[in-house]
């Protein structure tokens, strides 16, 4: 079903004790001021995510996802976690795609359609994220990129496992770069992903997506980025780090 979700994704911030502290501001603030039926998911890292959840499963629409998982059950993997691990946190998202693990450990669409079929058979909604670099946006050929990476890293599932991934659109030349997408910029591309998702699954499945913008997104430009029609919501990666920046995003949906 499409929802109106507001991520954060902490990257790697935060001792277990200021994670646990942050969460827990997050929470108290849902409860007080969150009135609307918008998702919100915090993505920490591996360290919080048992103790995070407990704190989650009271709460209606708080829920808990990784960042990363890797692709086999378990074995000889020194330092990986995998998916039933996550799983077993009380976790029921996790972050695929991101850019900065495409970037920085080489990771290909071929492994990420693996990761991605690791977590759904094991429970897990991924948050698969897309977008071109900037080079890529100057050159005019992001469609193209976007619709690879698509094509890659989820098509090949069916439609029933297709409709528990949420899409995430992060232009890499604006994450953490303070350069936003115009409401206009990001509208075009989440429109073309729409499309791209109707010609492989049809309409209804492409009108039931979710898909988030994520790259910069604050307080401040959240509402005219979420109402647009194809935008459902963010992946908030700086602002979520602090809980009143992130509960003002929450709150474009109340
Ligand atoms: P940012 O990060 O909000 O700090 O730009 C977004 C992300 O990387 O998911």
């Amino acid at each position: 079903m499409r929802k109106n979700i507001v991520a954060g994704n902490w990257k790697m911030n935060l001792d277990y004790e200021k994670g646990l502290s942050l969460f827990s501001e997050i929470v108290n603030m849902v409860k007080d001021e969150v009135v609307g039926e918008q998702e919100v998911i915090v993505c920490s890292p591996a360290i919080h995510l048992y103790s995070i959840s407990k704190l989650a499963a009271p709460v209606a629409h708080v829920h808990v996802g990784a960042q990363n998982i890797h692709q086999a059950e378990s074995g000889a993997y020194t330092g990986e976690i995998s998916a039933p691990q996550v799983k077993s946190t009380g976790a029921s998202y996790v972050i695929l795609g991101h850019s900065e693990r495409r970037a920085y450990f080489g990771e290909t669409d071929t492994l990420l359609a693996e990761k991605v079929d690791a977590a759904l058979k094991h429970g897990l909604s991924p948050i698969f994220c897309i977008g071109e670099t900037k080079e890529e946006r100057e050159g005019g050929n992001f469609f193209e990129v976007i619709k690879t990476q698509l094509a890659g890293g989820v098509f090949h599932l069916s439609a029933e496992e297709f409709t528990k991934v949420v899409l995430a659109y992060e232009p890499v030349w604006a994450i953490g770069t303070g350069l936003t997408a115009s409401p206009e910029q990001a509208q075009e591309v989440h429109a073309f992903i729409r499309s791209a998702v109707a010609e492989k699954y049809g309409e209804e499945i492409a009108d039931n997506t979710t898909i988030l913008y994520g790259g910069s997104a604050n307080p401040g430009n959240a509402r005219d980025l979420f109402s647009q029609k194809d935008i459902d919501g963010g992946l908030i990666g700086g602002a979520s780090l602090k809980s009143r920046d992130f509960l003002e995003i929450v709150k474009v949906f109340n």
